[in-house]
């Protein structure tokens, strides 16, 4: 189920086009305000966050998110750099492109970015 909130991406997450909670994704923009290739692109990332959150229990995504977040701050990285190296951020990224990829996808395949 996809909403669109402009409020929620300019008070909260002013530098994000979406985010998901699982079984929803809420996107700045609709369809409309974006290049098609760039909507399918940006719905198809959060789609596996999706189906990384149905597969850790919703409760460890967060979990792992936060603890992968923290480490590679510990790491030295700086804000943007932690976020897009945790993960779950690494599959969407490197596959959001695919718009096949959740068809052929392993059961946590997350893992191999880790
Ligand atoms: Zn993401």
């Amino acid at each position: 189920m996809i909403f669109t909130s402009k409020i929620l991406f300019s008070k909260v997450l002013k530098h994000y086009t979406g985010i998901s909670l699982w079984p929803f994704i809420i996107l700045r923009d609709n369809e409309t305000e974006m290049s098609p290739d760039r909507y399918k692109k940006l719905v198809n990332h959060e789609r596996i966050h999706i189906r990384q959150q149905a597969e850790t229990l919703v409760v460890f995504f967060y979990i792992f998110y936060a603890f992968y977040y923290i480490r590679n701050r510990m790491k030295g990285m700086k804000h943007w750099k932690a976020y897009q190296s945790i993960p779950f951020e690494r599959e969407s990224y490197e596959n959001e492109k695919d718009l096949e990829y959740l068809k052929k996808r392993k059961f946590w395949q997350w893992r191999k970015y880790a």
